[in-house]
This record gives structure tokens, C-alpha cells and sequence, in this order.
């Protein structure tokens, strides 16, 4: 990182109206010169759904604040655009509102820009009034076990980074020349890592999926796939949605073993709504015959999938010349206590599964981002109350994944998003944020950045690569083709 320059927060002047910058956005927002307090100058790290919901609230709620989005990609959208399956097209509309938040005159975007290393968080304070930390949840849990890193073992990460098109993932490449994959995990990501493995070409051909991925997936020779939980059905983490379009997979039975239903059907009145209707799916089309065009349609299917309850992995087990994954070793496990808290215990018994391809998914973790902030590493938050980071000067806040953790949907984000917007607005409002100076905003980050060599890229920069993207899509019948490479974004907009 570049010393910190004593002049670093002199506003740059226009040559052509012998303004200083900021004056010069602030006229373009319409506001006088001559408001009373300082207009606030606010900052958001990460530009997923978190970071948009919380520009969102603020300019919606507050007629001057400016909000600056700053994004280490130079592409915007985060998890919905690398994260959300290529076949889930309507998730990915919230991208529209999105859209509509970068094209406030009071909101900038700041693409290409790696907070805690082309900038830091200490310098993001001296330029804003406050900062919001939504940089999502990028790292992923290991699983902690001998032959975790042999080759045919990815992480879900990973895997759905390569298919998505994550510049980072491009180069994974992952053997498909397995018949059996075995993910662990039982979430609504396994649920996607299945249908995308086992899903028929020409659905998956009509998506954005990434190009290389779609070859390897066309050459994949996966036809088995086991998604493996420590607990049992109670405790499935995937939602009745996933569920129901994995049952409904074109090409694709279900395996399931009806002992581990037995009785469910009997409890399925004392679970709360979600889980009930969830396990209501599960036994339904467990145990129930499939009327007679099903079961024809089962009995032609070529590929098929089932959930392996009660085992946690243990080790993944090498091939004979110990060069890669044949395996994994599953320790067999009962359950203590009952519903959404119950905890697998081992048996004792062991299990092996014979697979060359073996996915870990059991979770994204977030990371620190400066030493300055706090974190709390074995929950992999930043501690916060209503979205205000604790142990930390006012004017610090977050949203999104690194406020909570891993989990829940793009709905979820968006609500602790807007609260943490609203504790902020209720700051300046208390004048517990301090706004008795003006801050320099973008205009002096910028200034920083150039002197470190770094251009960042515009929202409208951005709207040229998507062009070029929809462009190439349309050409193949895709809605997108993704630029997979970070230097090919920034040529297409290098000025
Ligand atoms: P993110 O979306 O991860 O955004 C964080 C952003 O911060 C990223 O753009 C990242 O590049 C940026 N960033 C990181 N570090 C820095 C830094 N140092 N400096 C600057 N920028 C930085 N939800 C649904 O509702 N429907 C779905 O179908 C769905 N599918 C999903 C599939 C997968 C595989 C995953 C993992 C999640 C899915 N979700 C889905 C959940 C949804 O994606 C999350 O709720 C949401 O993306 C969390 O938002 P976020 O902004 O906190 O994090």
C-alpha cells in the first residue's frame, strides 16, 4: 500500500468551470451551495445485493446523501451474478432495481477497486461520513479432513464460481469423467451443483452459463449424484422451491430409502409451516407411488440423484496410486436432541462411498477485511448491533453476509440491508454521525487510486461490457455471454 499523502484530501479542481469537483457533482444533483450542514457523504463496500439494498434505502430515505459503491470486480451484482444458477433467470431480475439505484445522480460506481488493499478502510473514513461493509461472504469452509485437496475433490465455491463465470474459478476445469458425485451438503447450493450437473444440455444451453463450463458439462459423464447431510430429513437446509424443481428434473429420478421417512408423516402436523411443508414434499414423493406417467417417466431416465442421510465425511479416500479422489469415507451418525437444533453424533459404524468426484459444500465464510475492523472469526462476522459494527468509531456499519453470515436468500439480504440503512439515517438524524465537516468523497479516493495505478470502472463502463456480453449472447441463443477474464473487461472500457 502507498503512504498516505498529507495533501490526499484536496479536492481536485475542474479545469473547465475552476470548481472543485465535489461542488461541481453536487450542483449536478441540484442542491445548492449554500445548505447549512455538509451533505453526507457515504460509502459501501461491495456491490452484491447487500450493497445495492443499502444505496437503495439511503437514497430513497435521505434527498442529498451521496453513496458511492465500491467494488473489487469491474463488473457489479456480486453472488447474483456469480453466485445465483444460470437456470434461475428470475432471480437474477433484481438486477433491474439494481440498475436503477447505480443511476442516481447521487450514487457512484467504483468497480475494480479492492478495498483493504488498493484503498483501506482507515483512508474510506477519512474521505466519507460513514461506511457500510457489505463485502459478502467470499471464502469457503474446508471440511478439516486427511484427503480433502486430492484431485476430484472442489469446493462448491469453486464449482459454482467456474460456471458462473468468476474470473478467479476460470481455470478449474473440474474432471468430469466420473459416473458418481457425491456432494456434501444439503443445502439449496448442493441442490444447484446437482441440477447443473445432471441437468439436459439444451436446458442449460439457453442460460448464461459460463462457455467452458457448458463444453465440459456436454462432455460430463455424471450420471449418479448423492447429496450426503450429517442429520436427517428434519433438518434438510433447502427450501421446498429447490426441492420441488430437483423432483421435477427433466432426465432425472429420485433415489431415495423409504427407512429414513418411516414415520415422518406422523410428526408432519407439530412442524412449523417451512419445515412442514417441506418434509410434506419429501415423503409425499418417498414413499408414495408414482402415478402411472411417472413412473414411466422414472423408468426412462438415464441419470438420477438421492440424499444420504445420517453421514458425515471423515476422509476422502485416494485412488490405488494415491494421484486422486476414488472416495469417501462416511462416519455413520444418529441424532441428539430433535427439530432444526438436533446434533449428529457418530455411531462408531463407518461407510465408504466409491465416487472420482466429490464436492464439499458446507458453506461460504467471510473474511477480515482490516485489522482496524472488528471480526469475529469463529462466527465470521463483523460484530454489529442493527448493522452498527461494535468495538468501532461511529460511522462504521455493515449489511448483508458479512453481517450475519452465510445464509438465507436475496430477500433476507434486502431486509437487513434496509435496516442497517435505517440505523444509519436514524445517526445522522440523532447527530450521533457526525457531520459538522464536509468530506471530499469519491473526488479524493479517486485522486488516491490514481496515483496507485488504479482506473476504476464506472457504472457506465460497466453497461458497456454488459452490451458487448448481451451481444454475444444473443449471437448462441444465451441471454449473456460472460467475459470470464478481468483484463478483457477493462479493455473494453480503457478510455
Ligand atoms: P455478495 O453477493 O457476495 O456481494 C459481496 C460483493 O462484495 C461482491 O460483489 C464482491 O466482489 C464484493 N467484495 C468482496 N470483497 C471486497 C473488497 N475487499 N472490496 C470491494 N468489494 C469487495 N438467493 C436467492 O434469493 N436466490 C437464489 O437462487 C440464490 N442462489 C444462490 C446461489 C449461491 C451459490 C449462493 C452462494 C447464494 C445464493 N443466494 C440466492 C443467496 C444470495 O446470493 C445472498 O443472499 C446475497 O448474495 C448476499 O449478498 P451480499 O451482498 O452480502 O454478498
Amino acid at each position: 500500500m502507498a503512504p498516505r499523502c498529507s495533501w490526499m484530501w484536496r479536492l481536485p479542481r475542474c479545469p473547465l468551470l475552476g470548481r472543485n469537483l465535489s461542488t461541481t457533482r453536487r450542483l449536478g444533483a441540484g442542491r445548492s451551495l449554500s445548505s447549512k450542514s455538509p451533505t453526507p457523504q457515504i460509502c459501501v463496500v461491495g456491490s452484491g445485493p447487500a450493497g445495492f439494498y443499502t444505496a437503495q434505502h439511503l437514497l430513497k430515505h435521505h434527498s442529498e446523501a451521496i453513496v458511492d459503491i465500491y467494488e473489487k470486480l469491474p463488473v457489479p451484482f456480486g453472488l447474483v451474478r456469480f453466485g445465483v444458477a444460470p437456470d434461475h433467470p428470475e432471480v437474477k431480475n433484481v438486477i433491474n432495481t439494481f440498475t436503477q439505484t447505480a443511476r442516481s445522480e447521487r450514487c457512484n460506481f467504483l468497480g475494480n477497486v479492492t478495498v483493504g488493499r488498493d484503498v483501506t478502510v482507515e483512508e474510506l473514513q477519512r474521505a466519507y461520513h460513514a461506511i457500510v461493509l457489505s463485502y459478502g461472504a467470499e471464502d469457503k469452509k474446508e471440511l478439516g479432513i486427511p484427503g480433502e485437496k486430492l484431485p476430484g475433490v472442489y469446493s462448491a465455491r469453486d464449482f459454482v464460481g467456474w460456471y458462473n463465470g468468476l474470473p478467479d474459478n476460470r481455470y478449474l476445469s473440474p474432471d468430469l469423467s466420473s459416473e458418481t458425485a457425491v456432494i456434501l451438503g444439503q443445502g439449496n447450493v448442493a441442490l444447484d451443483i446437482a441440477r447443473m450437473l445432471l441437468s439436459p444440455l439444451e436446458l442449460l444451453e439457453k442460460t448464461d452459463v459460463a462457455q467452458p463450463a457448458l463444453e465440459a458439462l456436454s462432455q460430463s459423464r455424471v450420471k449418479k449424484v448423492w447429496l450426503v447431510g450429517r442429520r436427517g430429513p428434519l433438518q434438510v437446509a433447502f427450501t421446498i422451491k429447490e426441492l420441488r424443481e430437483m423432483i421435477n428434473l427433466p432426465g432425472t429420478r429420485p433415489i431415495y430409502d423409504p427407512s429414513d421417512f418411516q414415520g415422518l408423516g406422523d410428526i408432519l402436523k407439530d412442524l412449523p409451516r417451512p419445515r412442514k411443508r417441506l418434509t410434506e414434499l419429501l415423503v409425499k414423493s418417498a414413499l408414495e407411488e408414482p402415478g402411472e406417467k411417472e413412473a414411466v417417466r422414472r423408468a426412462q431416465c438415464t441419470r438420477e440423484w438421492g440424499l444420504r442421510f445420517f453421514r458425515s465425511p471423515i476422509a476422502v479416500l485416494p485412488s490405488e496410486d494415491g494421484k486422486r479422489a476414488s472416495g469417501v469415507r462416511l462416519s455413520v451418525t444418529r441424532l441428539e436432541g430433535s427439530g432444526e437444533s438436533a446434533v449428529s453424533v457418530p455411531t462408531g459404524e463407518t461407510e465408504d462411498m466409491p465416487c472420482g468426484l466429490i464436492f464439499s459444500s458446507i458453506g461460504y465464510r467471510s473474511v477480515p477485511i482490516s485489522p482496524g475492523v472488528p471480526f469475529l472469526p469463529r462466527q465470521g462476522i463483523i460484530p454489529n448491533s442493527m448493522g452498527r459494527v461494535l468495538g468501532a468509531p461511529a460511522g462504521l456499519y455493515c449489511s448483508g453476509w458479512v453481517k450475519r453470515g452465510p445464509t438465507g436468500v436475496i430477500t433476507t439480504t434486502m431486509t437487513d440491508s434496509f435496516d442497517t440503512a435505517q440505523s444509519l439515517l436514524e445517526d445522522l438524524k440523532s447527530g450521533a454521525l457526525n457531520l459538522s465537516n464536509s468530506r471530499p468523497g469519491a473526488s479524493a479516493i479517486r485522486e488516491l487510486l490514481l496515483l496507485r495505478g488504479v482506473d476504476p470502472v464506472s457504472f457506465s463502463d460497466w453497461e458497456k461490457i454488459d452490451a458487448v456480453e448481451t451481444a454475444q449472447g444473443l449471437k448462441v441463443g444465451k441471454p449473456r455471454e460472460k467475459i470470464l477474464n478481468t483484463e478483457e473487461m477493462l479493455q473494453l472500457v480503457s478510455r
